[in-house]
């Protein structure tokens, strides 16, 4: 075994047609990808380039035809497995409204626990400390209803958190928040990466939050395009326009001044890099 919790070898996944005349193409072609635990992998992509269905294919929840995926070396297409991959890997949705049960916040982080068979105080202080995690314990009584949308994913994310699983792959969690909630999200991401440890597949297509990662996996076509840092990455700002994606705004701007004659370097990130190359040209 080597020490990947996530590792795919030569993937590929086709959907069903409803027509069973029809075969559809792959949404994941042959694609190797292998993340270390304690990784914090982004995944870039526009629309319909496969990132859903890798992130389905990361908990058994699809299961490839061809090639295996395996999750702390658990193959999964074996089901006896089913139950320890989805122990070893959670998944946190777009839309917090579909993932939240309970009219309670405390008791919807403990809805997964309870399905577990779980003894009640050990549910009761597991609960605490996630919502403590995610910085919604003040609000436990509170009905879901009533938070905000950066608030309520966060509450989803404490009921993943308290599931203790190695691994959390996000699928555009924030897609649906206003920038205050998106931030709340980023930053919790970041600390369930940094502070515990937690392996982290982070699928967005906000330029800004995958530049935060320390890996970013660029897919379009059902295939991976670009992998490296994110400096590595952005970089390849034509090859990233070749399919739809922007490189993040500094960068861009970066990229203009050095065709206008300014000698700007091309893997810009943010602004404090920005800063400083201004301050040697002057
Ligand atoms: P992304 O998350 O990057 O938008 P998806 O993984 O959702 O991409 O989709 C990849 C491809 O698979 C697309 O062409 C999409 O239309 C197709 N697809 C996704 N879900 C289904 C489904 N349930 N049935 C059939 N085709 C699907
Ligand atoms: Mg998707």
């Amino acid at each position: 075994m080597d020490d990947n919790i996530i590792k795919l070898e030569y993937v590929t996944f086709s959907y069903e047609s409803d027509d069973e005349k029809k075969t559809l193409p792959p949404a994941v072609k042959d694609v190797y990808l292998t993340v270390k635990e304690g990784d914090f992998v982004a995944v870039l992509g526009h629309n319909g380039s496969g990132k859903s269905t890798l992130a389905k294919l990361c908990n058994a929840i699809a299961v490839p035809q061809k090639g295996k995926v395996f999750v702390n070396g658990m193959d999964t297409s074996d089901e006896n497995n089913d139950i320890d991959i989805k122990k070893t890997v959670g998944m946190v949705f777009q839309n917090p409204d579909n993932q939240l049960v309970a009219t309670i916040v405390e008791d919807d982080v403990a809805f997964g626990l309870e399905n577990l068979g779980m003894k009640p105080e050990l549910i009761r202080e597991r609960v605490d400390e996630a919502l403590k995690m995610v910085g919604m314990y003040e609000l436990r009584e509170r009905q879901p209803h009533t938070l905000s949308g950066g608030q309520k994913q966060r509450v989803a994310i404490a009921g993943i958190v308290a599931m203790q699983t190695k691994c959390i792959v996000f699928d555009e969690p924030t897609a649906m928040l206003d920038p205050r909630g998106r931030q709340e999200v980023m930053n919790t991401v970041k600390y369930l990466n940094k502070e515990l440890g937690i392996t982290v597949i982070y699928i967005t297509h906000f330029m800004d939050e995958a530049v935060q990662a320390d890996r970013v996996v660029v897919m379009d076509d059902g295939v991976i395009i670009l992998d490296g840092t994110p400096k590595e990455v952005f970089k390849n700002a034509k090859k990233l326009k070749d399919v739809g994606l922007d490189v993040p705004q500094l960068t861009q701007l970066a990229h203009e001044l050095k065709k206008e004659g300014i000698d700007m370097p091309d893997d810009i990130l943010d602004v404090d890099e920005f800063v400083n190359v201004i301050k040697e040209l002057i």
